[in-house]
């Protein structure tokens, strides 16, 4: 199944977001308890393109944003999905605040019957960082303690942690896993993905302050492979393998759609690496060009 947009507001504002304000200007009613079971009910039944992204996509859904815990009817909602989506590997993705109060992560957590998990972005070390990308002030103690709450409910979603690296924090990301490393040691507990941020939305807005080539945060992952080593279950998306140390490859994930990637010929056409590769993303080729990439010979 593809992402599926619950809720189009957001009580962040991060400067990387891959949706551009006009998206949470739109009507709220447009993402309704009413409009999203129509929605959903006529995807089911196969009529028509009801949801863009992923289209393709049937093994999971994500429950996407804005941020979906925001959504007035939230719990009624996700108890619909999940009735109407049983076996179905759910993913919500957020920014992690509303699950701060115990009562609401609780539950949440009696509702989202597995498969569900949780993916919640942590944008850096300490408030004076992560607030400074979520835009919000008190963000960051908001994050941490859902990420605890949700990490001590007995029966809870599973937990995946997204640090999304760019120009703004980059540079933080062994004080990042060190943080997570003393806050939360138990990495069995909870999944860790790296991800190099999308040029899409306001990280294209706001990308004076935020570019960041792929060569520079490979090489910072290259920097933490000891950090990295730490952690149970931790993965990389969107890094062409022929940029990550070798030890880091086997961490790389291909999650992209097709047509949102691509495998420039000149580089990649004769890589031994290209079967499991992801190339490069589309967006960041139109700006940056192939130039990074080092092919690997057969
Ligand atoms: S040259 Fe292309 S296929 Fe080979 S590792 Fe780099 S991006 Fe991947």
């Amino acid at each position: 199944m593809p992402d599926i947009p619950f809720w189009n507001k957001c009580n962040n504002k991060c400067v990387m977001c891959t949706n551009l304000p006009d998206f949470a200007r739109q009507p709220g009613a447009n993402y309704g308890l009413k409009g999203q079971i129509g929605k959903l009910e006529r995807y089911l039944k196969g009529l028509g393109p009801v949801y863009l992204k992923n289209a393709g996509r049937a093994e999971f859904v994500s429950l996407t944003g804005g941020e979906p815990t925001i959504h007035p009817e939230f719990f009624k909602l996700l108890s619909y999905f999940r009735k109407r989506l049983p076996g179905l590997p759910i993913t919500l993705l957020s920014n992690g605040r509303r699950f701060a109060a115990r009562g609401f992560a609780e539950k949440f957590s009696s509702l989202a019957r597995p498969p569900f998990s949780v993916a919640i972005a942590l944008h850096g070390p300490s408030a004076r960082l992560h607030d400074a990308v979520a835009g919000v002030k008190g963000s960051f103690a908001q994050t941490v303690a859902g990420l605890k709450n949700l990490l001590s409910i007995p029966g809870a979603p599973g937990v995946e942690v997204r640090l999304v690296l760019h120009g703004k924090n980059a540079a933080a990301l062994d004080r990042t896993l060190k943080f997570l490393l003393k806050t939360f040691p138990d990495t069995s507990a909870y999944g860790v993905t790296v991800i190099h941020y999308e040029l899409e939305g306001m990280s294209l807005a706001n990308h004076g302050g935020l570019a960041l080539r792929l060569r520079a945060s490979a090489a910072k992952l290259g920097s933490c492979l000891p950090l990295i080593r730490r952690f149970a279950g931790l993965r990389l998306y969107h890094f062409p393998l022929c940029l990550v140390r070798k030890e880091l490859r086997p961490l790389c994930w291909v999650t992209l759609p097709p047509e949102d990637r691509i495998y420039p010929p000149g580089k990649c056409g004769h890589c031994a690496l290209k079967k499991n590769c992801l190339g490069l993303m589309l967006e960041y080729y139109r700006m940056f060009g192939d130039s990074e990439l080092k092919p690997v010979k057969k």
